[in-house]
């Protein structure tokens, strides 16, 4: 198939969508963006260890094959786009992708690529899971207890991106309308709307449980500000136990209904946290919460409340997801003033693969990497962000901590 300036995808099979699942083929045609800044270096490092990954777990059998495509400062050097359209085809014809870090222009008028592929391809749930590797610096005291996995809302809320500045004719429309029904609002006001739908929540929340089940978490925790906002965030509470209770009666129970008695095996409790009372409880207590599913700017500060406390961004993967889409991305920015000396950390792709072998199937290869990580790390071989803070530590930089993980497949 031809994608314009791109030219031809290399031959391999595009993974398919049936009966509402995605099928993997052993050749899945995989695009992915190298990223600015330090993003060539990360990505190198990354695709090394996924492909020796597959290998060693697949003995040839499967094999990723790579589609380079482009967006970012990299794409408006060489084609003068910022996000070039066959990026986005390529993207939705081929479902599931991996990018490194962009850089966001500074001004207005161009697509910043996240936005428009989430919007596109309706990529509503952002995952992010937050574990800890032994011998990871963290500024706290027990980082191992935290383990969590945050699926937060990724398309409305506030995020929704529909506001108007103060003194706008817009703003002043909206003020008068709520005037006419009945509340007030101080002249001359900003107006920003949070929009949380029943279909939008209930997706998300579905998403959450579905995982909790598969995976054998014992609970999901919804994460609202429902005692103020009763009908955005109270509802998105209320829809997430009706779901439960509707689609998932056998392996659930609400946390209420529970009482002071143990869960009974194989349920997963359903229960809710105000916002502010989580942020206390993922300091004091995590060991006591795993899944958590919330809105989207809740999720927006949580899930990186939660990676400071396992050492930081560096290390944190994530993953945009929609019905039959999927995007893969290492959480942090360009870092541009480390570029192309193989100096940063490459974990945060790195285990963004990881998240994409698993959501491929491919277990054993993502097995593979995350025990090699932990293996690594143990054995104090990190780069320098993680080395500086830890005694006895063996620098290497992108492409030694990618061969070391390689030798610990
Ligand atoms: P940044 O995350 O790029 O870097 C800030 C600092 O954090 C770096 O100087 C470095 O010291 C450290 N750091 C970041 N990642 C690291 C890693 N993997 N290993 C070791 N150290 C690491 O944030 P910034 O400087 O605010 O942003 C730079 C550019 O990246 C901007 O153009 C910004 O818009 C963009 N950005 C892109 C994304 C994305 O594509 N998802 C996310 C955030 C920022």
């Amino acid at each position: 198939m031809d994608f314009g300036r791109f030219g031809s995808a290399p031959s391999g099979t595009r993974i398919g969508f049936e009966n509402g699942a995605v099928v993997v083929p052993d050749d899945p045609v995989i695009p992915f963006i190298r990223g600015d800044g330090t993003g060539p270096d990360i990505w190198k490092a990354t695709q090394a260890v996924l492909d020796a990954a597959v290998r060693t777990a697949f003995g040839g059998k499967k094999q990723i094959v790579w589609f380079e495509v482009f967006a970012g400062e990299t794409a408006k050097n060489r084609f003068d786009d910022w996000l070039p359209q066959e990026t986005v085809d390529a993207i939705t014809h081929f479902r599931v992708a991996i990018k490194g870090p962009l850089t966001t222009p500074v001004g207005g008028g161009f697509r910043s690529l996240n936005v428009t592929l989430r919007q596109l391809l309706d990529m509503y749930a952002c995952i992010r899971p937050v574990r800890y590797f032994d011998n990871v610096p963290s500024p706290m005291k027990r980082p191992q207890d935290v383990d969590m996995i945050i699926f937060r809302e990724n398309v409305e809320d506030v995020y929704a991106g529909i506001e108007w500045r103060a003194g706008s004719p817009e703003a002043d429309e909206m003020i008068a309308t709520i005037a006419r029904l009945g509340k007030k609002v101080r002249a001359g006001s900003a107006i920003g709307v949070k929009p949380v739908s029943e279909i939008g929540s209930k997706r998300l929340i579905r998403k959450a449980i579905r995982f909790a089940i598969d995976h054998g978490k014992p609970s999901v925790t919804l994460v609202h500000k429902g005692n103020i906002m009763k009908y955005t965030e109270g509802a998105f509470r209320d829809w997430g136990y009706e779901l439960a209770k509707a689609e998932f009666p056998d392996h659930t129970i609400a946390e209420a209904d529970l009482g002071s008695a143990a869960p009974p095996p194989g349920k997963v409790v359903i229960r809710d946290r105000i916002a502010d009372s989580m942020f206390q409880q993922a300091l004091l207590r995590p060991k006591e919460y795993s899944v958590v599913a919330t809105t989207n700017l809740n999720g927006d500060y949580l899930s990186d409340a939660l990676a400071a406390q396992v050492g930081g961004l560096g290390m944190a993967p994530g993953s945009n997801e929609g019905t039959e889409h999927a995007v893969f991305e290492a959480t942090h920015g360009t870092a541009p003033k480390y570029a192309n000396l193989d100096k940063i950390n490459p974990g945060s792709l790195i285990l963004s693969g990881v998240m994409m072998l698993e959501y491929l199937g491919w277990g054993e290869a993502a097995k593979r990497v995350e025990g090699a990580m932990r293996k690594t790390l143990a054995q104090k071989v990190m780069t320098y962000d993680l080395a500086r803070q830890t005694e006895g530590a063996t620098e290497v930089g992108t492409s030694g901590f990618a061969q070391a993980l390689i030798g610990n497949l």
